[in-house]
């Protein structure tokens, strides 16, 4: 599968998987609001329920003396009674209900005798309503409009006396399943909409966030044809030393020891390369490691220092110290990686430098910093690759540098052990003039 296909197919699977999951998450918020809205609606039309039946039932009880009779007293608690329930019933007109504090208009009133049988109505005068059982205290109606009501039944007994009847008072659920309706319409639609920005946001989210893969797969394939391109020069040319040799019928002395110059030449080169690729390596799984020993950097200047003398003396370059601090500057790490850091930046500084140039490593203390700089008044480096001079195997002058034997890797590795010692390492360099290496390194506080 190649690079586009593989990325292409991940994004859609990633988006695909962020709208799925946002889809759950929404519909069971939109299914737990429309569930809170429902239960409080009936929550209130309960509570609601509740008192005004336990008010009426109140007043209503002390004045009913004989079952099935709907004494005149009794009738001043109910609203518009109706004690002819049939002829109400017929006319639907008087369904109007009155004013009053009790009654919003959207409740009925029943009396019913211990029979089931309806005695008087009053309020509301819903059509078609059935007449359950009074024995279940609360129950959900449909009249013949498939309006909803919700019911309670209440028994009416004066102590000591018989039975006389049901109270039933009926509250309309018109208003709220209107209400409920238009908000499952809105989460019918809000849904699906939601979903396609959800959908669209998941794939533009899912290309950012694999930006940085995309950018690390590719600077990994790119280091991989690197490394084979740096590892097949030297291999190749051992190679066509040896067929050379092969092909040559007698060897004297001096060109049996010519030919395993060569060949020493080249596996020491690619030695090198296996050496600070595998030490890349090491860096890039080390990350910022906890270091608990110190390393004295005057004492590591004066090291390099002294190791590169004759090759800065071959070179023809004055190779110099500047250590300002009387105190031992130290930091903690590694003193194998950060010798290797700072004989990197000074080997390039009197390669790149030609004859009767100056190479200076200076030392000093800046606030919290170590700072070590390596100046060199060389070649210099032009704006437009001091950026990219820290990546791995890059060589402003390709040629120019083979001949020099880098392969691309010191200011890399140089860079991978600052990180790793949390300091920062940048590059000043003019053209012709020289160029400045500065490297920060948290220094120990006595
Ligand atoms: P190399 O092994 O080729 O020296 P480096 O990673 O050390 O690789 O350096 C990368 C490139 O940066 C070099 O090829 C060279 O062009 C440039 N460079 C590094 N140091 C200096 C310097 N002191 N002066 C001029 N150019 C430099």
């Amino acid at each position: 599968m190649n690079e586009q296909t593989l990325f292409r197919q991940t994004r859609w699977r990633l988006a695909s998987w962020y709208a799925g999951v946002m889809g759950i998450i929404l519909t069971l918020s939109g299914f737990g609001v429309y569930e809170a809205i429902d239960h409080a609606h009936r929550t209130a039309a309960d509570r609601e329920l509740q008192a005004i039946s336990g008010r009426l039932h109140d007043n209503l009880e002390p004045t009913l003396q004989q079952p099935g009779e709907v004494p005149v007293n009794t009738q001043r608690f109910l609203p518009d009674p109706c004690i002819s329930p049939n002829q109400c019933m017929e006319n639907p007109s008087a369904a109007e209900p009155p004013p009053g504090d009790m009654f919003q208009g959207n409740y009925y009133i029943r009396l019913l005798d211990p029979s089931r049988d309806l005695i008087a109505l009053a309020g509301l005068r819903p059509q078609g309503l059935a007449f359950p059982s009074p024995t279940s205290q609360w129950e959900y109606l449909r009249d013949e409009d498939n309006i909803r009501y919700r019911q309670i039944t209440l028994p009416l007994q004066n102590p000591d006396a018989p039975l006389w009847g049901h109270l039933q008072v009926g509250i309309s659920l018109e208003d709220s399943d209107r209400y409920l309706v238009s908000v499952r319409l809105v989460l019918f639609t809000g849904l699906p909409l939601a979903l396609i920005f959800v959908g669209i946001a998941g794939w533009w989210l899912a290309g950012q966030a694999m930006r940085p893969i995309r950018q690390s797969y590719q600077q990994m394939q790119q280091f991989t044809a690197d490394a084979a391109h740096e590892l097949r020069t030297p291999i190749a040319a051992a190679q066509a030393t040896v067929e050379s040799v092969l092909d040559t019928p007698h060897l004297s002395e001096a060109e049996t020891r010519k030919t395993l110059q060569v060949l020493d030449r080249q596996h020491q080169r690619l030695s090198q390369l296996i050496r600070d690729l595998l030490l890349l390596t090491r860096l890039d799984l080390q990350g910022q490691a906890t270091q608990t020993n110190t390393c004295c950097l005057g004492d590591l200047v004066n090291d390099i220092a002294e190791e590169l003398a004759a090759l800065a003396l071959n070179s023809k370059v004055h190779l110099n110290t500047d250590i300002q601090n009387r105190q031992p500057l130290k930091v903690i790490g590694d003193e194998g990686q950060l010798y290797r850091l700072v004989f990197n930046l000074v080997i390039n500084a009197i390669q790149y430098t030609s004859n009767g140039g100056e190479v200076t490593i200076a030392l000093a203390q800046q606030d919290q910093q170590a700072v070590v700089q390596v100046r060199d008044t060389g070649v210099g480096i032009a704006p437009e690759y001091q950026s990219k001079i820290f990546n791995r195997f890059y060589r402003v002058d390709n040629d120019r540098n083979r001949q020099t034997g880098g392969s691309g890797l010191g200011l890399a590795i140089a860079q991978a052990i600052t990180q790793q010692h949390r300091g920062r390492i940048q590059v000043q360099s003019q053209v012709g003039q020289g160029s400045k290496f500065i490297v920060h390194l948290p220094r120990v506080t006595p």
